[in-house]
């Protein structure tokens, strides 16, 4: 056993003893969901420190679409290890990241000719997003959508539709932002009502002349796995043109063939200005970017964009890895035939219990959600009865993430190299659970 081994796996055994020491270690507010400690992972299915075996429906929260360590990314990662693993790319770069932003901008829907910026995390993708927009256009205002989530950096948090627990306590907030009802056709939340809620913002608050950018998820994400419909993202396509504001679509979590599309607003046929990508984009290394029409993304001065991570080599091959899978293995179509089985077996179960599962959402390829309520009612959200599924599931052997404004929710993200057989296992392991909750 290496030191290294020996510091990690000597000085405690089971879950719970390192869930004691995490809880000890940590600031509360760096949660977890599943006290299980990953001991090695492969494929959508991965093993704890006590040898226990999980079906992996959460992938690291849409992260490892490709597999827990795709034997292809893990090679490209080796061999860039092997050369160097960092140099900075604002300082001497590296021809890796050249060729990603190439794939990248052929990529992004549209044919607008398109540039990247690279950096680490979901969250300052949306940063920048704003930044780029705000040197376009000269203008400060950005609207975003009630139950949106665009990570937890200051603008980004500002820009996130939900106050507990992401933005009391951390005020105050950057100025200018301004939220308007996302759609969702299960709550009775029209196109109508965003688009007069549209007009009152301009009436009441801003100017559209003072709006840079309108940042939206084509399917809202933390937030519920709300798919946007195509009038709704062909409308602010629309009502941006009419306004000369930059339209931002965040698919941090929709994109990179998780959909069913490579980008999920493909779906709707528009082209928006700045797409955010992280998450799949590297297959659990961190890498994000802001890809957009290169005009726009030219509005800021050299040296304006970037940091000292930004575009690491690392995440950088992983990507080019990534790709490369995605292509090979047709996983763009395979996100949809996994969100056909969900449905197909999921709305069997529907049936079975109406009065509980309120509505299935898969209608986006991979990207599947089940809503919880009483009695059938959509504003009766049942988010105990979620933590207590999520919390049975880990129990049998079956990682699961909830998300929802309202904490009802129960999102499947396998990855996309999951087979027929693991995903029947492991909806065979839920319905199990569901169904002994439920007796
Ligand atoms: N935008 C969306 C749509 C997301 O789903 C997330 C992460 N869940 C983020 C932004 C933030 O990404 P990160 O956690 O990497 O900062």
């Amino acid at each position: 056993m290496s030191a290294f081994e020996d510091k990690v796996t000597s000085l405690a055994t089971g879950n719970a003893e390192w869930q004691t020491r995490k809880e000890a270690a940590f600031a509360r507010a760096q949660g977890n969901m599943v006290p299980v400690y990953i001991d090695h992972a492969k494929n959508a299915e991965m093993w704890d420190v006590e040898g226990r075996r999980f079906i992996d429906f959460a992938s690291g929260i849409a992260v490892c679409s490709t597999g827990h360590t795709n034997p292809k990314v893990t090679a490209a990662v080796q061999q860039q290890l092997q050369r160097f693993s960092h140099t900075a790319f604002g300082l001497t770069p590296y021809s890796s990241a050249v060729k990603l932003a190439e794939e990248l901008n052929q990529l992004a829907p549209g044919t607008t000719p398109k540039k990247t910026m690279f950096v680490t995390t979901g969250a300052e993708a949306v940063e920048n997003s704003v930044k780029i927009a705000r040197a376009f256009t000269g203008r400060r205002g950005v609207i975003a959508f009630n139950g949106a989530f665009h990570g937890r950096t200051m603008m980004a948090m500002g820009l996130t539709g939900k106050v507990t627990p992401y933005k009391n306590l951390y005020g105050p907030l950057p100025g200018d932002i301004y939220h308007v009802p996302y759609p969702i056709e299960y709550h009775g939340v029209t196109l109508d009502e965003t688009l007069k809620a549209l007009d009152t913002l301009f009436e009441v608050d801003i100017a559209p002349s003072d709006v840079a950018a309108i940042i939206v998820e084509p399917v809202q994400g933390e937030g519920g796995f709300y798919p946007a419909s195509n009038e709704f993202l062909q409308a602010l396509r629309k009502l941006c043109d009419e306004h000369g504001i930059v339209l931002i679509a965040d698919e941090i979590q929709s994109g990179f063939a998780r959909t069913g599309k490579f980008f999920c607003c493909e779906y709707a046929g528009i082209e928006p200005d700045l797409l955010t990508v992280a998450k799949g984009v590297a297959g659990g290394f961190p890498l994000s970017a802001v890809v957009g029409k290169a005009d726009i993304m030219d509005a800021p001065l050299p040296g304006g964009l970037g940091g000292t991570y930004a575009g690491s080599p690392i995440g950088c091959s992983a990507a080019l890895a990534v790709i490369d899978v995605i292509n090979e293995e047709n996983l763009v179509e395979r996100a949809s035939q996994i969100g056909t089985l969900f449905a197909s077996r999921l709305s069997r179960l529907q049936k079975k219990h109406p009065d509980v599962i309120g509505d299935i959402r898969a209608r986006r390829g991979a990207m599947i959600a089940l809503e919880l309520v009483k009695n059938g009612d959509p504003d009766q959200p049942d988010a105990d009865l979620t933590k207590a599924l999520v919390t049975k599931a880990w129990q049998n052997g079956l990682i699961l993430l909830s998300c929802g404004i309202r904490g009802n929710v129960i999102r499947f993200l396998p990855a996309l190299t999951i087979s027929d057989d693991l995903i029947n296992e492991g909806i065979n392991t839920f319905e199990s659970c569901l169904n002994g909750m439920l007796r």
